[in-house]
């Protein structure tokens, strides 16, 4: 046992407003707190996409990251092994389920890899497949070398600074991941860059309004280390405004608990977006304007009303809706 010098405070910290990262609008309103207050979440009024502002500086989240994140048990409880494991039966299914967008050959990228347990399980499905995991934490990179996933140990903002060579890619994927970078618009550009033409991003994410719903209420899924929150209209914001086209998109949103818990048996989350997107000619964030739905918005945060979360809840997720026969929910189409 090593001891831990613990000196990370909240209130050390410091903070910065930030606009938004999608469509660059500083015109935003707050949606809630966290439970334990320390996390503001705001939307955009531009484009919908909802954000933790005001929220620490890089150094402080490193911090928090290094310091704080165990503590608050984010992944302790874990060992590694029984997390590649865990990954691996995620990264199996989600190959099963998209089998037909993966490429089946070549060469793939994934950024936030963990402990190389989902490349590990994506290599189950496709062999011949050259994997290379890109993951900020050396415990866990080192963890994925061991099980002979080639990984970098670095954030993707620093590959360029620390002289990484990265081949071009077929593929660029992240699963889990979008919801802890600084910048998803850097992850994004960074992605677009390295592809081949025509190559192909697959990105896995929470749906906020989704885990809102299941919860029953916002603050629950407010988290400090959340810094972007994801619903599919800003998905398919991003995704088009950094120069990709999509080709597949699919979300959990209409998926009734015993649903969710079948494909929870399989490995997969149930509460997610999955997208595959082709990269275009289009420089990234070239035309944002373009990519901007404006009733998203509106659409995002009137779904996310106190009494509308409440009532999805009762309805669709609480136990009491589980005890309900599928035919009669039918007859109701509650959404
Ligand atoms: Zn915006």
């Amino acid at each position: 046992m090593h001891s831990h010098h613990h000196s990370f405070s909240y209130d050390l910290a410091k903070y910065e407003d930030i606009s938004c990262d999608l469509c660059g609008s500083k015109d935003q309103e707050v949606l809630g707190f966290s439970r334990e207050s320390r996390a503001r979440a705001v939307i955009c009024r531009g484009c919908g996409l909802i954000f933790i502002s005001p929220r620490m500086t890089r150094e402080w989240y490193d911090k928090f990251y290094q310091e704080e994140y165990r503590v608050l048990g984010g992944g302790e409880e874990e060992s590694l092994a029984a997390r590649f494991d865990r990954q691996q039966k995620h990264g199996f299914a989600l190959a099963e389920e998209l089998k037909s967008y993966f490429p089946a050959k070549g060469f793939l990228v994934d950024i936030g890899s963990s402990t190389g347990g989902t490349l590990a399980g994506i290599k189950k499905v496709f062999d011949r497949l050259d994997v290379l995991g890109i993951e900020p934490s050396e415990a866990e990179a080192e963890y994925a070398r061991s099980q002979g996933i080639s990984t970098h140990a670095t954030l993707i903002e620093d590959v360029e600074r620390k002289g990484i060579k990265i081949p071009e890619a077929d593929c660029v994927l992240s699963t889990q991941s979008l919801n802890h970078f600084l910048s998803p618009r850097y992850f994004l550009i960074w992605a677009w860059h390295r592809l081949k033409p025509g190559g192909r991003l697959i990105l896995e994410v929470k749906n906020f309004r989704q885990q809102a719903r299941r919860s029953g209420r916002v603050a629950n899924s407010i988290q400090i280390d959340h810094i972007f929150m994801f619903t599919p209209e800003t998905v398919r914001e991003y995704v088009e405004a950094a120069g990709f086209k999509p080709i597949a998109f699919l979300d959990d949103e209409h998926l009734q608990i015993p649903d969710i818990r079948k494909r929870q048996k399989r490995g997969l989350p149930g509460f997610q977006i999955r997208v595959v997107a082709e990269k275009t000619s289009r420089e990234p964030f070239s035309d944002i304007s373009g990519a901007i739905d404006p009733a998203a918005y509106v659409k995002i945060k009137s779904a996310l009303a106190p009494w509308r979360l409440k009532v999805n809840y009762v309805f669709r997720y609480s136990r009491w809706d589980e005890l309900v026969p599928y035919r009669v929910k039918n007859l109701f189409k509650i959404n």
